[in-house]
């Protein structure tokens, strides 16, 4: 069980906060919200695609987005840097899951 934050550092302006954002993420939802709290984000900055990323089965990208300093510190508590290339291999991961369980 583990949470991952990666590297995206994606500049924009999101709750009046400017920034370069990045992805939190875990192995579940559960241990992702867990972990968010204790970092104190609010559980309604939970992230999951608005549209449907797939027809037949739920979004495969759910996460958080963090500042920097939020990320700097979700590092010290625990979470694994990534880079985008493990990132994508997460959501591919997350995506056979998905389809095994809906096959
Ligand atoms: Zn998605």
């Amino acid at each position: 069980m583990s949470v991952y934050v990666d590297n995206a550092r994606i500049p924009a302006r999101v709750n009046r906060i400017n920034g370069r954002w990045s992805h939190l993420t875990a192995d579940t939802v559960e241990e992702l919200n867990a972990f968010a709290a204790r970092l104190g984000l609010r559980p309604e900055w939970f992230q999951t695609c608005k549209r449907k990323c797939h027809s037949t089965m739920p979004c495969v990208h759910w996460h958080y987005d963090v500042t920097d300093s939020k990320r700097t510190e979700a590092i010290a508590a625990g979470a694994q840097p990534i880079d985008l290339r493990t990132w994508a291999e997460i959501t591919k991961a997350r995506r056979e899951a998905a389809a095994r369980t809906t096959a």
